[in-house]
């Protein structure tokens, strides 16, 4: 079932490879398919190398495995619950990407001191607390802690990021790789400061409203 579905799961998965977010077996992508009330997951613990859709794992949103040769993901459960807790998120992306997850090393957040990470985060990067891999827990700490950012460090572990599509999910991942790298190597140059409130918002709304579609609003016109 849900060939089509699988295909875009694997792919997402084959994606964050890439993107040289994940290494060896390590992080998961997730998508939510209402009609049916399952989610397609990564399977546990298989090389990306290694992975073609029908490795995905078929999971209803009571956690039973409605289809799948493998077992799924070691995060499903904190999967689950994020999509119980949420109704607009239908991906998950779970990396180690090793900038961010520096900052999950040491549980801080990533300070909202770029234009960069006033659009597409809203603020800073939360850091959310420690919770061991396997139950719901992640899932809970994510949900009380993200906000309106589309990704959450966790602490001791990693990225987690939400989105309202699989490419959504991913862009967040790639994203707060991305600024997190630069803001390891700023703290190296000098003093970081926030961006004011104010301007974290303009740039948020620039960013979410008008960026890419509205050339009117930048003062130029065709
Ligand atoms: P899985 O291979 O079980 O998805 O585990 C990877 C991981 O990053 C657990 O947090
Ligand atoms: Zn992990």
């Amino acid at each position: 079932m849900l060939e089509e579905l699988k295909e875009r799961v694997c792919e997402g998965n084959l994606e964050l490879a890439r993107a040289g977010l994940v290494a060896w077996t390590g992080g998961n992508l997730s998508a939510k398919d209402d009609d049916h009330g399952v989610i397609v997951i990564k399977p546990s613990g298989l090389r990306y190398s290694e992975m073609t859709p029908k490795d995905m794992v078929v999971v209803g949103l009571d956690g039973r495995i409605v289809e799948g040769e493998r077992g799924p993901s070691s995060d499903t459960q904190s999967h689950l619950a994020i999509y119980a807790g949420r109704d607009d998120v239908k991906s998950i992306v779970h990396t180690h990407s090793r900038y961010a997850t520096a900052f999950a090393a040491v549980g801080r957040e990533i300070p909202c001191c770029l234009t960069a990470i006033a659009d597409e985060f809203g603020g800073p990067v939360p850091c959310g607390g420690y919770a061991p891999i396997g139950g719901e827990d992640i899932g809970k700490i994510v949900l009380s802690t993200i906000g309106r950012s589309p990704a959450i460090l966790m602490a001791k572990h990693g990225v987690f990021t939400i989105g309202p599509t699989i490419a959504k999910a991913l862009q967040a991942a790639i994203m707060v790789e991305d600024v997190a790298h630069t803001v390891a190597v700023a703290e190296q140059l000098g003093q970081l400061e926030s961006l004011p409130q104010e301007e974290i918002d303009s740039n948020y709304d620039r960013y979410h409203n008008r960026y890419g579609t509205d050339a009117a609003s930048l003062g130029v016109s065709r």
